[in-house]
Order: structure tokens, then C-alpha cells, then sequence
């Protein structure tokens, strides 16, 4: 049984403590073990960190933003390889896996632009003789602790650009598929990073718990479920770090009358059913403006969800991979039971698929619940499967209201022809990112991604503008060379161009 190391110093380092099990998905089979760290083997990754940091934070952003170029060349070189580790683990296909991967090498191109989002504003003539300018320094060792469901893409969101800033990084990816984001880790060394400015360690709440504890930790950005989002928002500002603390969601998408049906089922298949329902920004509840929208998503939707091909993730061609473990399979399988019993009308019931020759895999097929409630769990919680729910309402107005009610904001879109319901919607829906006729609103690199209320803890959003600010530190300079010949009083009011 092979071992899967952490990337200390840029070297990999085998612990031999507690493990844990990585499985392939698809067929149920434990294929590597993970260390998970203890406090010394963080300690050294902090310790690596920091003695990296002086150097790398005096490098010219110039010349830091060379290692991504080189890195964006070796990832797509290694494309493939990736691809496959990500399938392996999570369970997605490999186009999925390709996808994401895609997704975060955006990212990647946009931490090129360092020395350009870096410069930062000037004022010649503040006062009299007077400049002033805001630089933007790095925050020191920042922390990030990623999920499960976007191995390659949501580190990506984050170290490429925090390191670009001059910061160095310490990764606590998630231990159920790891090996795709240590390659991806190691690619960075061999594009030309100087050892210690990024550290993988492997770990559950112990390692995570030393990263919100340790003083040298400046800065943690977390992406994953609500409480543990929560627990280190909560956790991590009390003890004076900056957080960003990225969590669930339950993402509605609103079909209005006169929406381009066909476009719109096609939409929300892949939507809700694509990575198995393992994303974020899935849409896992479809809000039908009126009976005759929704009797017509039914119609056309249900055999489409049967038609689903689901299978191993190495396998090309597929639509769905299986759930990434067991629990998760019966996590999701308990909400299926829990909406029947709730009263809920299960129209595609998806527990009954099988695999051939992939028996002990944790497959689900996609299922679809009709008359759903707003009181009922399967529409109050984050389900995190292929499970689309449909609520009827009346009215766009009775659509809104019941998204805005909704604990979590992450993602939404509505599908219509209609450019004042269009408006409407983005104006007044307490969401943070919002699709129109787009299902899967992700922003790109360039600009940032995060939702509202329970979907995210801290003020500012991750990757993008708001990333370059979260990872640096604006200090405000002002400066004066008085003419020689002047000298001037001391003034006792408060200096003004009043
Ligand atoms: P998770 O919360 O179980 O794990 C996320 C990370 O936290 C992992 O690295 C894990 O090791 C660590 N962790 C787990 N338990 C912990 C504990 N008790 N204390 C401290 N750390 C702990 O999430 P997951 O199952 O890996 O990912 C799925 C969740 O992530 C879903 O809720 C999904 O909506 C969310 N997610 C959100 C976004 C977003 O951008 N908002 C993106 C991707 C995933």
C-alpha cells in the first residue's frame, strides 16, 4: 500500500503516524494511505515557510511571476496525468477533472499579472512638496485548507496568487483525494520555486487546528462546508488572522413561463448532475414559476436524468462518476428516504442503479423530487449529490422571496426571456453570484467568487481583485523632501488643504 507524502522544504516527507484510507470511488478500494501531520510536522512546515518568506517577499514581482508561466506550461503539459489522479480519487469524469483543472490554471494566469496588480496608487502633490502612495505588501505565511470536490481548482484559487503576492503558503488539502494536488504542488518546484514558499501538508482538524493556533499564521482561507467554515472563521479572528472562510451553499435556479425550455433543461442537467452534484454552485433546486413551466421541466427533464450515463471516472464519455465515499453515499441516500418520508414526490429515484463489474463502487443515480417545501430537509440542507428538487410558486416575486429566505447565497440564475425579470432578479436576489440564462455562474479568474450569508464568513471574496487584496497589506506612505531654503513653522492644527 503506497503512501502519499507531504511537500516540506520542496522535498517529500513520510510520516508514520496516524493515516488515513484514500479510496477509488468507483470501486469501493482502498489505494493509498495519507499521513495525517501532528504539531511537529506542522511546525516544520511553518518553520520552512518562514525562513523562505524575507527572500521571496524582496523578490521582484517581476521575476515571481516567471515561476507561473513556467507553471501554467507544466500543468498543461501534464493535463492528462492530473486529470486521471483527480478521477482516480474523487470519482468525476475525466472531463470534469480536465475542466477544473482548466478552471484553475485561469487562475494561474491571472497570478502572472503580479507586477501589475502589485503597483500600486500614487499621488505627487498630496500637500505641498508633499507624495503619497499606497503600497501593497505581502501578509507573511498564509494557511489554506481546501475540500474535497475541486482537488486541483480551489488550491489553485488560492496559492498561485497569494505566492505571487510574496507571501509564503502553507496547503492543507483535503485527505480523501490528495494526490492530485501534491503533483500539482510539485510542478511549482520544478517551474522554479525556491524551496519553502509552499508547504502541502496532509491532515484533518489536528493539523487544521495548528494552522488557526500558530501565531506565525497570518492569514487562513478555507474553502468547505458551513460549520467547519464557521468554526474557523470564528476561531482564526479571534486570534487576530485574517480570514476567508468559503462554505455550503443550496443553489436555486428560477424557470420563468417564457424560458427557452429546451436550453434550459439542457442547462440544468449538467448543472445539477455534473460531478455528481459534488459542487458548490450545483443547482439542487429548480423553482418553476407557475404549473405549466414545471409540468413541462418534468416531461421533458425525466428522461433525460434516466438517460444519464454514470460509471467509472476513468472511463471517457460518461456524464456522472460516483460519490467520493460511502458516507457520502449514504448521506445522500438518507435525504432521498428523508423526502418520501417528508412527502416529497420522488419522480426519478436514483438508488437503484448499478454498475456492471463496479458493484462496490458508491454509485447513485441522478433522482428528482417534485413538490418539495420549503420546510422539508431535502430543500433546507445541502444535499451534495445528484438530487434536483422542484418547489412551484406563483410568481417571480414568490421565487425571490423564497431564495432570499434560504440560509445559504452562494450561487443562482434564472432562465427567461425577459430582460426586466432578468434585472429584477440581479438587483434584488441576496445571492452572490447570479447567473442569467447561465447556470453555473463562476466568476472568472479576473474578477472574484464568493456567496452571501451562511455561503461565506469574512469580507472579502476569493481569487481576483478581491484575493489580491485578501493576501496583501496596504501601507499608505506619505512622504516629503522640503526645498531646501523653507522652513516652516510648527503647526499646531491639523495639517489640511482646507
Ligand atoms: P469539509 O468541510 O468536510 O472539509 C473541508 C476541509 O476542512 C478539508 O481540508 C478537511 O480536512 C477540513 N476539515 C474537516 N473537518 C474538519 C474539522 N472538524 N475541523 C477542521 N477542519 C476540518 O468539506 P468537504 O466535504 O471536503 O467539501 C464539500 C463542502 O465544501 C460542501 O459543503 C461544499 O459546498 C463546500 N464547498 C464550497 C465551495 C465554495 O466556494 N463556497 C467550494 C467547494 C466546496
Amino acid at each position: 500500500m503506497s503512501t502519499i507524502p507531504h511537500l516540506i522544504n520542496g522535498e517529500r516527507v513520510s510520516t508514520s503516524g496516524r493515516m488515513a484510507d484514500v479510496f477509488n470511488p468507483a470501486t469501493g478500494e482502498v489505494t493509498a494511505q495519507v499521513g495525517l501531520a501532528d504539531r511537529a510536522l506542522l511546525q516544520q512546515a511553518i518553520d520552512s515557510a518562514k525562513a523562505a518568506f524575507p527572500a521571496w517577499r524582496n523578490t521582484p514581482p517581476a521575476k515571481r511571476a516567471q515561476v507561473f508561466f513556467r507553471f501554467k506550461q507544466l500543468l498543461e503539459q501534464n493535463q492528462d496525468t492530473i486529470a486521471k489522479l483527480i478521477s482516480a480519487e474523487h470519482g468525476k469524469t475525466h472531463e470534469d477533472a480536465v475542466g477544473e483543472l482548466r478552471r484553475g490554471i485561469e487562475n494561474v494566469e491571472y497570478a502572472t499579472a503580479a507586477p501589475e496588480l502589485l503597483k500600486g496608487e500614487y499621488s505627487r502633490n498630496a500637500g505641498p512638496n508633499i507624495d503619497s502612495w499606497s503600497d501593497f505588501q505581502p501578509v507573511g505565511v498564509v494557511a489554506g485548507i481546501t475540500p474535497f470536490n475541486f482537488p486541483a481548482m480551489v488550491p489553485l484559487w488560492m496559492y498561485p496568487l497569494a505566492i505571487a503576492c510574496g507571501n509564503c503558503f502553507i496547503l492543507k488539502p483535503s485527505e480523501r483525494d490528495p494526490s492530485s494536488t501534491l503533483l500539482i504542488a510539485e510542478l511549482l518546484y520544478e517551474a522554479g520555486l525556491p524551496k519553502g514558499v509552499l508547504n502541502v501538508i496532509h491532515g484533518d482538524k489536528e493539523a487544521v487546528d495548528g494552522l488557526i493556533e500558530a501565531p506565525d499564521v497570518k492569514a487562513l482561507s478555507f474553502v468547505g462546508s458551513t460549520p467547519i467554515a464557521e468554526y474557523i472563521y470564528s476561531e482564526g479572528t479571534k486570534r487576530g488572522k485574517r480570514v476567508q472562510a468559503l462554505g455550503g451553499a443550496k443553489n436555486h435556479a428560477v424557470l420563468m413561463p417564457d424560458a427557452d425550455l429546451d436550453n434550459a433543461v439542457s442547462a440544468l442537467m449538467g448543472a445539477a448532475y455534473g460531478s455528481c452534484g459534488e459542487r458548490c454552485m450545483a443547482i439542487s433546486v429548480a423553482v418553476c414559476v407557475g404549473d405549466q413551466i414545471a409540468d413541462a421541466l418534468v416531461e421533458k427533464i425525466v428522461p433525460e436524468i434516466q438517460a444519464l450515463k454514470v460509471g467509472p471516472g476513468s472511463c471517457k464519455g460518461l456524464d456522472m462518476g460516483p460519490l467520493v465515499t460511502k458516507a457520502a453515499l449514504e448521506k445522500v441516500t438518507g435525504y432521498v428516504e428523508d423526502g418520501v418520508a417528508a412527502g416529497a414526490t420522488l419522480v426519478v429515484d436514483g438508488r437503484s442503479l448499478k454498475v456492471a463489474d463496479h458493484e462496490n463502487g458508491f454509485f447513485l443515480g441522478g433522482c428528482l423530487f417534485d413538490n418539495v417545501s420549503a420546510d422539508m430537509r431535502i430543500y433546507k440542507e445541502e444535499i451534495f449529490g445528484p438530487v434536483l428538487c422542484i418547489v412551484r410558486v406563483d410568481s417571480l416575486e414568490a421565487a425571490m422571496a423564497l431564495i432570499n429566505a434560504h440560509e445559504y447565497g452562494n450561487g443562482t440564475c434564472i432562465f427567461t426571456r425577459d430582460g426586466e425579470a432578468g434585472r429584477l432578479f440581479c438587483d434584488e436576489i441576496e445571492v452572490g453570484m447570479v447567473g442569467v440564462n447561465v447556470p453555473l455562474p463562476v466568476p472568472v479568474a479576473y474578477h472574484s467568487f464568493g456567496g452571501w450569508k451562511r455561503s461565506l464568513f469574512g469580507d472579502l471574496h476569493a481569487y481576483g481583485p478581491d484575493g489580491v487584496r485578501f493576501y496583501t497589506r496596504r501601507k499608505t506612505i506619505t512622504q516629503r523632501w522640503p526645498q531646501r531654503a523653507t522652513h516652516e513653522a510648527a503647526q499646531f492644527a491639523f495639517p489640511s488643504n482646507g
